[in-house]
């Protein structure tokens, strides 16, 4: 079996975000956001299923004027994950989600700042048993807290989160999960990791405003990874230029990746490739996890460019197929089960894939019990002509050493 490591959890309260609970040790959670105008509730439910489909278990809509409230109000009954109004500077758009009847609000404490408003809003919340999420974000912080000689720095942004939460605690609500995103991965890392310290709210990760793919996929990964693997962090956003189901999809992934939360997705290893390779292993890589993970193959499958080396360095995939002299060799579990020509290789890896889901290794097994015997003749033809046309030094890299060698000497 692999190793997978596990990550410490950061004790946390529990809340629920409708039928979703959040900290308390459940499992970590992807958001998204709608990129609709919530008034046009249908554009925005088909969006939402799509998200859904993808991996979110929450999403956000804008709650920024009435008539995005209403289409809220039409929504919420219909969505197949809870919702999340996203209210920004109207304390009333807030009221007006609530009445939409919202499962969560997000507010932002840099622009709705009267405390008489703040306080307003918690009431209404906790008196409908509403969580909401403090989301200080480092582009629009408190003005107030601005140090005009270090500009956004992590002590402000968490002074923003615990300033708000004072006002929800003064009117004894407590249904809060907390964020302090930045653009900037170490100052999002840092100022997450000093909330971590004070409070036991659950908190939800991301690094706004990241960009498009595939940068802002590696900044959201690099600071929630992070965070992660100390154990920080109840549910995460990835916030990308991009359609969200990449969000939804990137969020989904790095928790299975992390081993957080249970596999859903194919995990598709496959060589790099080098001068060994017999089979353009880049493109039959793209179309094997294109096909696979429209299917939600929960495998681990490898694509592997020779035989000489492929089974051996993939023997801990379910599945894998390895090329080899126009013909793909198909292995489950490191044994070799089956020969396939190199055009059917991809369908090939998906019915095995399909019927190892379905029945299980052993099943696989037992049905290559007669080609057996003879797949491992045809791999072995195949690893000794690949041998024998570009020996030990397929790169040549052994070659060039010597010869720098000489040039030294
Ligand atoms: S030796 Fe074979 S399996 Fe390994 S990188 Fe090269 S082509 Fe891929």
């Amino acid at each position: 079996m692999d190793f997978q490591a596990r990550f410490p959890r950061r004790p946390t309260r529990q809340i629920m975000v409708g039928s979703v609970p959040v900290g308390g040790g459940a499992p970590v959670t992807v958001q998204s956001m709608t990129v609709t105008k919530t008034a046009d509730h249908e554009a925005t439910l088909a969006q939402i299923y799509a998200l859904a489909g993808a991996g979110a278990d929450i999403v956000r809509c804008t709650c920024n004027r009435p008539e995005a409230a209403e289409g809220l109000a039409r929504i919420v009954p219909r969505s197949p994950v809870p919702i999340v109004a996203d209210v920004h500077n109207s304390h009333r758009m807030a009221l007006a989600a609530l009445d939409a009847g919202v499962h969560c609000l997000r507010l932002n404490p840099g622009n709705i700042r009267n405390p008489a408003h703040i306080k307003l809003v918690a009431r209404e919340c906790r008196d409908r048993g509403v969580p909401v999420r403090i989301g200080v974000n480092g582009g629009s912080l408190d003005p107030d807290l601005y140090d005009p000689e270090r500009g956004v720095t992590p002590e402000a942004m968490v002074e923003s989160a615990l300033r708000e939460l004072s006002y929800f605690t003064e009117v004894g609500f407590d249904l809060v999960k907390i964020s302090v995103k930045a653009s900037n991965v170490p100052l999002m890392i840092d100022a997450y990791r000093r909330l971590a310290e004070v409070t036991d709210h659950p908190l939800h990760l991301g690094v706004t405003e990241a960009g498009p793919p595939p940068v802002g996929v590696v900044k959201s990964t690099a600071g929630i990874a992070a965070l992660l693997a100390e154990g920080i962090g109840d549910t995460i956003r990835y916030s990308l230029t991009a359609d969200p189901v990449e969000e939804a999809r990137a969020g989904r992934w790095l928790l299975e990746a992390m081993g957080l939360r249970e596999r859903r997705n194919v995990d598709l290893i496959a060589c790099p490739s080098c001068g060994r390779a017999e089979v353009d292993v880049f493109s039959i890589a793209s179309e094997a996890m294109e096909a696979l993970e429209s299917r939600q193959i929960p495998l681990q499958v490898a694509v592997m460019g020779c035989v000489v080396n492929g089974p051996g360095e993939a023997r801990h995939a379910d599945l894998g197929i390895a090329a080899g002299n126009r013909r793909g060799h198909l292995f489950v579990k490191g044994q070799n089960v089956a020969v396939v020509g190199e055009d059917e290789m991809v369908d090939t890896l998906v019915e095995w894939a399909e019927l190892i889901c379905e029945q299980g290794p052993d099943a696989a097994l037992e049905r290559a019990r007669g080609m057996r015997a003879e797949a491992v003749r045809a791999a072995e033809e195949d690893r000794r002509r690949n041998l024998a046309v570009l020996g030990s030094d397929a790169n040549g890299a052994e070659a060039a050493v010597a010869g720098i060698r000489r040039g030294r000497g």
